[in-house]
Formats: structure tokens, sequence, C-alpha cells
């Protein structure tokens, strides 16, 4: 966690004169990038965030591979002006399928009203949400969000009061807000919260200050609180029941779910279409080789090995295992070959028989593709691929 940069007076420190401060990158994405390496850097599987806006963080943080669950929770939830699209799985997602299931659902709703589909997440993200509330809603805020959600982790971030006297305008920085706080405003408020609810907190902000006006601290407080596992102490409020009780306040305005290769359907698709790719590749090499020969003997193949994208170790394993041959008009590949092949291997966790069973399985259920006039035959020990 980045040292708070923060000073008690602003004495010594020469504000320059009022000018445009250009962030680079934009500070709302430094806000955004600030949770996308937190989410990574933690392995973050649920993640809500309050007042999402545009979705823009939830669209940044779909590409994770280990998120599982986004939630986006906004008392003016509009998705179809921004085309919900945007969270949508697109081809992509349906022609290299993600590792892990995505789901992603949008609320309509308000982070002070208490609705349990938000409650077990890893993190909520409150960015720059909580000076737009007024004090009867920040005063619920805490026990909503901390004590009732009760999540893993908080990351609450909002602007930084003693950063604006180096902005033009001497206003709020947006008409909505309600506040703008100082550090110290923040830092009182978050520990006391924290406290309560029996979180820890450290604070750190984005948006550097410019040279010479250090002591201002960034454009952006962030407080980043983490749930004690710790038993709560008596003064703490006690957590929520493991099983809380199903209470359904928000109003879902949009859900997908993405394909993955934890849904046999995709697994079974990519399992093959890589397998057919491997067999390809085996086959032109094969066939290269075969151009000088017109007879029917079994061709023993030294050099059918796929060249691209594979270490000299991969390589040379290829070299090492069965080879594909021919008989007749069949092109023959051991299974003991095919499962070399990267792709192949990690999707069947080098599993011959899990290799073996579900390309039979393909072929019962007609759910390998016939490509190209070749079509899959699969013995016991061999999958093979006739020209038709
Ligand atoms: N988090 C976004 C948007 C910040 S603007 C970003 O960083 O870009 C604040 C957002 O909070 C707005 O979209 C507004 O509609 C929403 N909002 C305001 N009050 C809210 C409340 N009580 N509950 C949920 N969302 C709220």
């Amino acid at each position: 966690m980045e040292e708070n940069k923060q000073c008690n007076s602003m004495d010594n420190c020469e504000v320059p004169s009022k000018k445009v401060i250009e962030f680079k990158p934009p500070v709302y994405e430094q806000r955004y990038y600030f949770v996308k390496n937190l989410v990574n850097r933690h392995g973050l599987r649920k993640i809500a965030d309050l007042g999402f806006s545009d979705a823009t963080l939830l669209w940044m943080l779909k590409y994770h591979r280990c998120v599982q669950y986004l939630v986006g929770v906004d008392i003016a939830a509009r998705p179809f002006e921004w085309g919900g699209g945007r969270l949508s799985p697109g081809v992509g997602g349906y022609i290299i399928p993600r590792e892990l299931d995505l789901t992603i659902t949008l609320y309509r709703g308000s982070a002070v009203q208490k609705d349990s589909r938000l409650c077990g997440f890893d993190l909520i993200t409150c960015i720059e949400l909580i000076e737009h509330l007024d004090s009867e809603d920040l005063a619920k805020f805490p026990e909503v969000v901390f004590g009732y959600f009760s999540p893993g982790m908080v990351v609450i971030s909002t602007p930084n009061s003693e950063f604006n006297p180096l902005f033009p305008a001497s206003t709020f920085r947006d008409p909505d807000h309600r506040f703008e706080w100082n550090r110290t405003q923040f830092q009182t408020w978050a520990f006391d919260v924290a406290k309560l609810y029996n979180y820890s907190v450290e604070f750190t902000g984005v948006g550097d200050p410019p040279a010479g006006a250090e002591c201002v601290g960034y454009c952006t407080q962030i407080g980043v609180f983490q749930k004690n596992i710790a038993k709560p102490t008596e003064s703490s409020i006690s957590e929520p029941e493991e099983h809380v009780p199903e209470e359904h306040v928000y109003e879902v305005v949009y859900t997908t779910s993405y394909p993955s290769l934890q849904q046999s359907k995709y697994f079974r698709l990519t399992l093959s279409s890589e397998s057919v790719k491997a067999i390809g590749l085996m086959k032109s090499r094969f066939l290269r080789g075969l151009r000088k020969r017109e007879d029917d003997q079994v061709v023993p193949l030294g050099s059918c090995t796929l060249q691209f994208g594979l270490t000299e170790a991969q390589r040379a394993e290829i070299e090492q295992s069965p080879k594909p041959y021919s008989v007749g008009e069949k092109f023959y590949v051991p299974l003991e070959r095919l499962i070399i092949y990267p792709k192949v291997n990690h999707l069947v966790v080098g599993s011959m028989e899990k290799l073996r069973t579900i390309l039979a399985e393909g072929l019962r259920q007609k759910e390998i593709k016939v490509r190209c006039r070749w079509s899959w035959l699969i013995t016991k020990h061999k999958a093979s691929l006739m020209s038709i």
C-alpha cells in the first residue's frame, strides 16, 4: 500500500497558479486501474460495483480470468443507453470460451438498500459514490455495505478537497456532490466505520499532485477496507448470519452468462477444435512427406511436428511420441501424440482417458464438426482422420 502523502499544513507548500491539470492516464482511468490491480493481486472472484454508471469498471474487470461474478448496482441504471452489449460475451467469447464461468448482473437500486443478493462478495467497490449521498443516506451506508453485505474487501474512493485549490473552479467537482472531504474528514469517517464493523483500513490515492504541491495529497483519496478474520470484539457489531434471509429489493436490468470450459458443451467443442487443428497440422506435414510416394504401405512419420508456438522441450517430446502414419487413404494419429500438443494437453489435464472418452462421445453425439470432407474415426488407441 502506498504511503499517504499527507502533511498537516499547506504553509510550506507552494500551490501553483490555477490551470488545467492534465492527468496521464486520466484520473478516472487511474481509479479503475487501481481496482483492476487489486483484483489481480488478490485473485478476487466475486465483485460488486455500487454506482456503476456506464459500467466501464465492470467491463474492464470482465477480462480477468479469476473473476466469476460481476454485479453492478446504480440508482439510475440505464444499461440500454450505453449499450449493455459491451458486457455481453460477443462472438469471441464463443470462439475462445473462458476457462471459468462468468455471470454479470446489473441492478437498479440504491447502495443504502439491503438486498441479500449482494451478500458474500469478495470485493465491493464504491468509486466516487459516497459524495453523491445526502446525509441521511450516508448515515445508512456503513450499516448496509459493511454490516449487511459484509464483503471481504471494500474500496471507497472520493475526491480529496485539499486538491481542489489546484483546479480553476472553486466549486465542487460535480454539481451532484453533496460534500467533498479533506483527508482528515475521510479518514476519521473511515476509521470509525472500520472499527464498528470489524474491518481494517488503509489509505492511498490516485492522481499525483503537481511538483511543489505534494502536500495536498492525491486528487482522489482511496480507502481499502479488509474484513478482519478474527472474531469481532464486543464493541464491534456482530457479523450477519451465514444464511442471510432472502431479501430482493433491487430490479434486475441486465444479466448475461459467458460460455466457459466449465460447461461440458463448450469444453467438448473446444477440445474437438483444438484436436482437429493439431491433427490438421500433422496431416499437412505428413502429406508433404508423402508427395514422392505412391504406395499403400504404412509410412512412419518422423518430421510430423507442429513447429509454431512450441518450446524445444515440447518439440522433443512430440518427436519421441508414437508417430502418425497412414494405411491406404487413412491417416492415423495415436492419441499419445495428440495429447502432447499443449492446448489439448491443458484441456484434458494430461489425461489420456479423458481425451479418448470425450472424443468418442463427440463422435457418438456428432458434436465434432466434420471439416473439409474429413471425418473422425476413434479406435481404442488412436484417433484417425479418414478422407470421405
Ligand atoms: N463509479 C462511477 C460513477 C461515479 S458517479 C465512476 O467511477 O465512473 C456516481 C454514480 O453513483 C452515478 O452513476 C449515480 O447514478 C450513482 N448513485 C448515486 N447515488 C446512488 C445510490 N444511492 N445508490 C447507487 N448508486 C447511486
